[in-house]
């Protein structure tokens, strides 16, 4: 077994805190890397909170990490020591189901394997994420990462940027379109970022004002200030899409009164609790309500090669792993410009 250290929560009560375990030995395909970044989503905070239900406990969060290889198995093909590589949100599926071999791993009707927070394949020896120093992974769930970005920026591309591209490319979002980003935190300027560089237009609509400026810099054209009666009364019938990436308990019914006919309100955010929706929104204007989890491995690494060639990463505040309690309280308080990325050296 391989030692590796990180941090974890011991419960869904207890801070994150350093922690020892082990990895398992390089398999024939498999790619060992240090972590040299990881970021921080929410759904981490979700988790070790077991506010969805399930976790499994001591937890090591984390599904946005990128670093550099240093070991690979005698099968393995596409990467070698040196070369920069990142891992989302899973590291391995079936690979037999009709999902799996369509490239949407994600949807695997056997069970993925979670990147932390789930089981191997022995459905008994739980998984750790990227909050450490190394991992080791079979090297068909290992994305290659570009050399010309900035690294530390580059880790949230792997959930919050898959999570963002994989719906606006279902949807053929693009030129034309008027599209809608609920809610400016990590998932929510990536979305403004890709929806701008297909073509659309893009309006922010966000709590408060405090993000206006930014959302413009991040490439949006208009700016909802969602807690003004009048100004969220102006965009009704307005969207033909809207991205939600709302991570609490908010009212669907409002944000469906805001699509033209035919509108798509896209869930990606995902608050614990259930919501309650009246038919008659949807009745009315044809419109839908649907919902998108990240992306697959294919369109994970199609996502990576259009932010090198198109100059797109996150913003980041890059955090010491000491301070990533403190950085899940600013997150609580939509305090977040627009992701914290863990430098691992910090460990
Ligand atoms: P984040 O950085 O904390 O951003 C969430 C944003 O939602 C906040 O910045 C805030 O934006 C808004 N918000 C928060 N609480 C709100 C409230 N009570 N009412 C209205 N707006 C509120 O979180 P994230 O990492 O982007 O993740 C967002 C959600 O997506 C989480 O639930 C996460 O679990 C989920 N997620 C889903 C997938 C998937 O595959 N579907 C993947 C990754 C994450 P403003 O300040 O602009 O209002
Ligand atoms: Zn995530
Ligand atoms: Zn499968």
């Amino acid at each position: 077994m391989i030692k590796a250290k990180g941090y974890a929560a011991q419960s869904a009560k207890s801070n994150l805190a350093p922690w020892n375990f082990q990895r398992r030995e390089v398999g024939p395909h498999d790619v060992q890397f240090d972590i040299l970044f990881c970021g921080v989503c929410h759904s981490d905070l979700h988790q070790v909170k077991d506010e969805w239900g399930g976790s499994i406990f001591p937890m090591v969060p984390g599904h946005e990490l990128v670093g550099k290889v240093i070991k690979v198995g005698e099968h393995v093909k596409k990467y070698k020591a040196g070369d920069l590589v990142g891992v989302g949100c899973m590291v391995d599926s079936c690979r037999t189901c009709d999902n799996c071999k369509e490239g949407l791993e994600q949807f695997c009707s056997n069970g993925n394997i979670m990147t932390y927070n789930g089981y191997e394949k022995d459905k008994k020896t739980p998984t750790y994420g990227g909050y450490s120093n190394t991992i080791v992974v079979n090297e068909d769930f290992v994305l290659r990462v570009s050399e010309k970005l900035n690294l530390a920026a580059v880790a949230p591309l792997l959930c919050a940027g898959i999570t963002t591209y994989s719906p606006l490319r279902h949807w053929k979002v693009g030129k034309g379109h008027k599209l809608g980003v609920v809610g400016l935190g990590g998932l929510g300027h990536m979305a403004v970022k890709f929806g701008a560089s297909f073509g659309a237009e893009v309006t922010v609509l966000s709590s408060s004002a405090k993000k206006k400026e930014d959302a413009f810099k991040l490439g949006a054209h208009k700016f909802v200030v969602t807690s003004d009666e009048e100004q969220f009364k102006n965009v009704t019938g307005y969207f033909d899409f809207i991205l939600d990436t709302v991570s609490a308990k908010h009212d669907y019914n409002s944000y469906l009164t805001l699509l033209k006919a035919n509108g798509v309100h896209i869930c990606v955010g995902a608050p614990p609790a259930p919501a309650e929706i009246s038919a008659f929104n949807l009745i009315m204007q044809r419109r839908s309500l649907a919902g998108s989890l990240i992306g697959g491995i294919p369109e994970t690494q199609e996502m990576l090669d259009y932010c090198a060639e198109h100059n797109i990463v996150s913003e980041i505040e890059l955090i010491d792993i000491k301070d990533i309690n403190t950085a899940y309280e600013r997150m609580l308080k939509s305090d977040v410009r627009y992701r914290f990325v863990i430098d691992i050296a910090t460990l």
